[in-house]
């Protein structure tokens, strides 16, 4: 459906994008049940993490997030002056009780991936209640949800509630780029207090989502049958890699998001080199002190296969070992 709205939309590239999304923010406030006002779009979700170190950041201010997580926390951080306190995690997992012991009167923003990437963990629906119930209320908890639509957990936190209820301090992230296939485009979005949103608005470029990408996102979110499509996909294929680990007799890190990380037993980065020479591309996690994991994202069935026969060859071969 987005390519389609797209490939009509081109003819009209000659003129400006709508500045304020008018379109797609109306979508979204369908969707999410929020006013227009709640919502920033953003060249990517990228964007707005590097907007909300502009909008909130001085220098010699605090940021807290995870020691595993997503690099560009530290990048938006450092670029603004401010200094980035990576928390160790605990199993693999956001350790949001360390995190809150960090808090001092120069934190100004708290990072949170969930699910997490690079781990595909979570952090719970009682822990993250708990967490906001002490959190200072003038400290920007930011919600970075870019993999939630392949959660299946029970247990995990839908926070939508907390902005609608217009909690002045949270920020929920989504994106176009993971279960909606469109990470070309470069939309995300942000879902906050209509006064937080402002904030943000002052610091970003007026045309900072292109025409395509305005087309293309509305489209995508009628889109069903392709979300629910990919959603089975990663379903599967996380099933199916966890089969194969197991018969492998390789351990694993559940995962809620569309990769798992894998312990190779060896060199993570050797393994990765090998496969690379076998024409499949995954990521080492050395530069997180996980020396003998990969993360493998899963695509389609066949390219799991190949992974899975390429990862066995390696192996068996001892390509990671000198
Ligand atoms: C991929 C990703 C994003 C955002 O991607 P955009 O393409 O910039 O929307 C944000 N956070 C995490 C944790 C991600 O993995």
């Amino acid at each position: 459906k987005a390519l389609r709205a797209m490939r009509a939309a081109l003819r009209r590239v000659h003129l400006y994008p709508d500045g304020g999304c008018y379109e797609l923010k109306h979508r979204l406030s369908e969707e999410y049940g929020l006013s227009r006002d709640q919502f920033l779009i953003g060249n990517g979700s990228d964007e707005i993490l590097s907007l909300l170190a502009r909008a909130f950041l001085n220098e010699g201010d605090k940021v807290i997030s995870s020691d595993c997580s997503f690099l560009i926390y530290p990048l938006v951080t450092q670029a603004c002056g401010a200094t980035y306190v990576p928390v160790p995690i605990k199993d693999f997992r956001y350790d949001l009780k360390a995190i809150l012991d960090q808090i001092d009167d120069r934190t100004r923003i708290i990072f949170i991936a969930n699910p997490n990437n690079p781990t595909g963990t979570y952090v719970r629906a009682d822990e993250v209640e708990d967490f906001l119930s002490k959190v200072p209320k003038d400290i920007i908890v930011c919600f970075d949800e870019a993999y939630i639509d392949f959660v299946e957990a029970k247990d995990f936190p839908y926070l939508l509630f907390h902005v609608k209820t217009g909690k002045p301090n949270i920020i929920l992230l989504r994106t176009f780029s993971k279960s909606l296939g469109l990470a070309g485009l470069r939309v995300g979005f942000g879902m906050a207090s209509k006064e937080l949103i402002q904030y943000l608005g002052k610091v970003r470029q007026p045309f900072n989502v292109n025409r395509m990408a305005q087309v293309g996102a509305k489209a995508a979110l009628d889109d069903r049958l392709f979300l629910w499509r990919t959603k089975r996909l990663v379903s599967r294929g996380r099933l199916y890699l966890y089969r194969k680990f197991t018969q492998m007799g390789l351990s694993f890190v559940s995962s809620e998001a569309n990769f798992v990380l894998v312990h190779v037993g060896r060199s993570g980065r050797k393994v990765s080199e090998a496969l690379v020479q076998r024409g499949v591309i995954v990521r080492a996690m050395d530069g997180y002190g996980l020396n003998a994991y990969i993360r493998v994202t899963i695509g389609t069935r066949f390219e799991l296969m190949r992974f899975i026969h390429a990862l066995k060859k390696v192996l068996r071969k001892g390509e990671g070992l000198s």
